[in-house]
């Protein structure tokens, strides 16, 4: 018989890519749908930074580059995280990659054994656990209540002998929480008396409203030593297309983080790399707009959802509300995944369900859409609501 590697058979296919699919087929049957769906700002990348890649064709800087990413790139990414939150890195303790989903699997590849437990919060990205599932790890859930901010006393409840890693995501997808600086001491502490690995996945720091956001290396030498820092210019700078994530942390990591993608392909875009530099060095006006946009949107949304009659906690962070349909459930909508799937049938309007974040009872809206968009959507899903 010729099979298909066990690996592949576990492996859950990214719910939003897939429901992504579904959308794209209805608008291609001209059917008038609002996707709300989506994880990436609907503006364009800034103009000096499309200059930028288009300065690197006209200088031919269109070949293989270092594979831990342009020294230039990396040099500037150690100015923003010095900047930014006030830790020193060198450039041989960055690198780059296509995207932070790459980075995130290379750190996970590079960290993670055979049965090593790996502590996430839920709901979560799912892409974590798929990830941590590749690298052979065992994910262990700490399930979170409104307003989902992680405690120490989640995770400890979790230690054991077998864990190797905490996965923080702070702000969060899919709920914006932010974990409040004191609690991330407390849980940087922890992690330093339990000598494990954290994986932070800061994507969403720019996309703030308040309560801004902390970087757990920034702490002391102890955590900086144990902590993996990913960020990228996807969401911050409207870059989701480039493909550029990147990792900060010790060196020793980074060089076999290095060593692997050197292995799987090579560097990222060198044109998108120079794009890069140019989001990180230049004007930072552009991310301060999408960042009050955002905010009106949310506002916008949070009335809308009230007026729903529906529960959720106000996001602190990133373009996501998480809302509950826990009391909606019965006998003509069973779960969260019917909510939405009858939704998109019924009103044209894409969410995505809580399943996917392995947290049913809930679905992700994301506002990072039209505002007229999302007028019009608030309006059917009162109307959903109101018929069921
Ligand atoms: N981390 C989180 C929490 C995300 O939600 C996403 C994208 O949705 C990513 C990382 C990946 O971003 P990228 O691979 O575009 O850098």
């Amino acid at each position: 018989m010729r099979h298909f590697a066990a690996r592949i058979q576990t492996l859950t296919p990214s719910p939003t890519l897939a429901l992504d699919a579904k959308i794209k087929e209805l608008i291609k049957q001209k059917k008038n749908i609002i996707n709300l769906g989506i994880g990436e700002p609907n503006f364009d990348t800034p103009n000096h930074v499309k200059r930028a890649a288009v300065q690197a064709l006209k200088e031919n800087i269109t070949h293989y580059t270092e594979t831990q990413g342009l020294l230039k790139l990396r040099m500037a990414i150690a100015q923003k995280l010095q900047k930014d939150s006030n830790i020193l890195y060198a450039p041989s303790e960055i690198i780059v990659g296509s995207g932070s989903k790459q980075i995130l699997y290379e750190a996970l590849q590079v960290l993670c054994d055979e049965n090593d437990e790996v502590i996430i919060p839920l709901p979560t990205w799912g892409t974590y656990v798929e990830q941590v599932k590749l690298a052979g790890g065992i994910p262990v859930f700490v399930p979170l209540n409104p307003p989902f901010k992680l405690t120490t006393k989640d995770i400890e409840k979790k230690v054991t002998k077998k864990t190797k890693m905490l996965l923080l995501n702070t702000p969060a997808n899919p709920t914006g929480a932010i974990i409040d600086v004191i609690e991330l001491k407390k849980i940087a502490k922890l992690a330093v008396r339990h000598n494990m690995w954290v994986i932070a996945d800061e994507i969403y720091e720019k996309i703030v409203y308040g309560n801004s956001t902390t970087s757990i290396a920034s702490f002391n030498k102890q955590i900086k030593e144990q902590t993996i820092t990913i960020n990228g210019v996807s969401k911050a700078y409207a870059m989701t297309g480039w493909r550029i994530g990147y990792a900060a942390g010790p060196e020793g990591v980074i060089k076999a983080m290095t060593t692997l993608q050197g292995q799987l392909t090579s560097n990222a875009s060198s044109i998108a790399q120079m794009a890069a530099i140019a989001a990180l060095l230049g004007n930072q006006k552009p991310v301060e707009q999408m960042r009050k946009t955002f905010e009106k949107r949310r506002t916008l949304v949070s009335n809308g959802l009230i007026k729903s009659g529906l529960s959720f906690t106000k996001p602190e962070g990133a373009f996501y509300v998480f809302v509950s349909v826990e009391k909606l459930l019965g006998k003509d909508i069973q779960t969260s995944e019917v909510f939405c799937s009858r939704l998109l049938k019924e009103e044209h309007v894409a969410v995505v369900p809580g399943e996917a974040f392995l947290y049913p009872g809930y679905f992700r809206l994301s506002f990072a859409a039209s505002k007229e968009d999302l007028v019009e959507a608030m309006k059917r899903i009162k109307r959903f609501i109101m018929s069921s």
